[in-house]
């Protein structure tokens, strides 16, 4: 029960890690906001299951696209009209949408950049602009607040035929990195979270066949493909008191993909 008193978004939470950071953040103390962008009753499903869980803490459902600045603004004026205040913001929700490079379309392009790196500098703005409002909260955490980028193990391992996503997790890298710095001195956090294959929809189309699944655990060193609870219990430690001297930083949760299994022997 780490975030006892603190209230925590996560963006694309009614799905996959999100669905689970949010159901680790409620079982930490915390009010979880469940953003959702088209599955209503699953966001609804999974708030009903955590309030049975929870102790003192209060969920609530909002719907919204984070690449849209109103909707952003929407979700963030919910939150504090019901919590008061914000802690803690996970921003998870992305998307993939693939193709070889030279038949990539503009709008491909466009779309997977608007949600996963203009959704994240959306998310991070408003999520700052009430942390520098509220200010500290005495009794509560050490920092003004903590943002979680959900990114990848592509902000630094080039992808073939992923040319949108890679560039947009490249392009998070330095979002995170550059709000870091420019809002330590203000004690507010920003850290990543670099997932590398992750059982979820956004990838089934490879861990749901056999030779898809003996691909994959060739790029794993560890030997096993990673569950949301793996990049769950991360997020709950970046967002708690223990990772207080932590930012500006991203954390693999990977299995060592990122260590160039590759190179296992001689090259
Ligand atoms: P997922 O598809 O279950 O989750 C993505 C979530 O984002 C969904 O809930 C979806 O509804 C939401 N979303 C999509 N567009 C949105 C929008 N415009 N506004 C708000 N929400 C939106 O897949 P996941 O694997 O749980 O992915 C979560 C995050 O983890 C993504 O950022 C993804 O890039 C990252 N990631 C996943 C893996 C993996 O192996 N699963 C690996 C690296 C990074």
């Amino acid at each position: 029960m780490r975030l006892i008193n603190q209230t925590c978004l996560v963006t694309g939470s009614s799905s996959g890690i999100g669905k689970a950071i949010a159901r680790k953040m409620a079982m930490e103390g915390a009010n979880v906001i469940i953003n959702y962008y088209s599955d209503k009753t699953s966001a609804e499903e999974l708030a009903h299951d955590l309030e049975e869980i929870s102790v003192d803490n209060e969920m609530m459902v909002v719907k919204g696209d984070v690449s849209k600045q109103k909707d952003v603004d929407n979700i963030f004026r919910k939150t504090i009209d019901k919590f008061g205040a914000l802690d803690i913001l996970v921003s998870n929700s992305g998307i993939q949408i693939d193709a070889p490079s030279h038949e990539l379309t503009l709008e491909q392009w466009n779309r997977v950049i608007d949600v996963n790196l203009t959704g994240q500098f959306l998310c991070a703005q408003a999520a700052i602009k009430c942390f520098l409002h509220q200010g500290i909260r005495p009794n509560i955490s050490k920092a003004m607040g903590k943002i979680i980028h959900m990114s990848s193990v592509h902000e630094i391992i080039p992808w073939a035929g992923h040319l949108n996503y890679a560039s947009s997790k490249g392009g998070l890298l330095m979002l995170m990195k550059s709000l870091a710095l420019e809002y330590g001195k203000d004690k507010i956090r920003v850290n990543s979270i670099a997932p590398g294959a992750i059982q979820t929809a956004i990838n089934e189309e490879v861990w749901s066949s056999k030779k898809g699944m003996e691909n994959l655990l060739k790029l794993i060193p560890y030997g096993r493909i990673g569950q949301v609870e793996d990049v769950a219990n991360a997020a709950a430690w970046l967002a708690s008191d223990e990772s207080d001297y932590v930012t500006g930083t991203t954390i693999f949760v990977d299995g060592g993909m990122s260590c160039y299994p590759g190179f296992l022997d001689n090259g």
